[in-house]
C-alpha cells in the first residue's frame, strides 16, 4: 500500500501542532514537526540546539541543511512507518525540493499539502495566548508573534505555489473549533 506522506502547512499559531495529534492518531502516522525537534536539541542543550536557539527565539529560520539533515534521520529511523506529518516543514524551497528527492528516492511521494488559513490578526492572538503555558521564548510578545508571520509569508507561503503546481496543494479554513477544522482535514484527505 502506498504511504500516507502529508504536508501540513500554514504560518505560526494556525493549528498545525494540535491538528497533527488527530492525525497521527486517525491514520497512525508519524508525526515530524522540526520545530519540536529543535525544542528538544534546545532542552538537551546539544551543539545543535545551543547553535539554533537564538535563531529560534528572534523568529528567523534555522538553515535548511541543519532541518533537511534532522528530516533526513527521522524518515530513515521509522522508515516503516504507514507515511509522515510533515509540520513546520518544508519552510523554504529548498526544503520542499530535498523533500520531494527523498520521497520520490523511495516511490513515496507527498499525497496532498493540506494549508490551514487564518487571518494575521487570529494568529497573534493564538500566539500570545499559547505563550502563556507553553514556555515558548517566541510565543511572548507580539513583536516576535509578527516578525514570525512576515518571514512565513516571505520565505514560507510561496510553497503554496510550488504544491499548486503538482496538484497537491488544498486549502483548509483553520478557524473553528478544533473538531470542525480535523473534519475538514478528514474530509481532504478524503
Ligand atoms: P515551529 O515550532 O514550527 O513554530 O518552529 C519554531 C522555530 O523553529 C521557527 O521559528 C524556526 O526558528 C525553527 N524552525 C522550525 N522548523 C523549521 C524549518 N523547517 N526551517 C527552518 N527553521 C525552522
Amino acid at each position: 500500500m502506498s504511504k500516507l506522506n502529508i504536508v501540513l502547512f500554514g504560518p505560526p499559531g494556525a493549528g498545525k501542532g494540535t491538528q497533527s495529534n488527530f492525525l497521527i492518531e486517525k491514520y497512525k502516522l508519524v508525526h515530524l514537526s522540526t520545530g519540536d525537534l529543535l525544542r528538544a536539541e534546545m532542552k538537551a542543550e546539544t551543539e545543535l540546539g545551543l547553535a539554533a536557539k537564538e535563531l529560534m527565539d528572534n523568529g528567523d529560520l534555522v538553515a535548511d541543511t541543519i532541518v533537511i539533515g534532522m528530516i533526513r534521520n527521522m524518515m530513515d529511523a521509522y522508515n516503516d512507518a504507514p507515511g509522515f506529518i510533515f509540520d513546520g516543514f518544508p519552510r523554504t524551497e529548498a526544503q520542499a525540493k530535498a523533500l520531494d528527492d527523498m520521497l520520490n528516492a523511495k516511490s513515496e511521494p507527498i499525497v496532498a499539502m493540506l494549508s490551514l488559513e487564518v487571518p494575521e490578526e487570529e494568529l497573534v492572538k493564538r500566539l500570545l495566548e499559547r505563550g502563556k503555558t507553553s514556555g515558548r521564548v517566541d510565543d511572548q510578545d507580539e513583536v516576535t508573534a509578527r516578525k514570525r508571520i512576515a518571514v512565513y509569508m516571505r520565505e514560507t507561503s510561496p510553497l503554496k505555489d510550488y504544491y499548486k503546481a503538482q496538484g497537491k496543494y488544498k486549502a483548509i479554513d483553520g478557524v473553528g473549533s478544533m473538531a470542525e477544522i480535523t473534519e475538514r482535514l478528514v474530509k481532504a484527505i478524503g
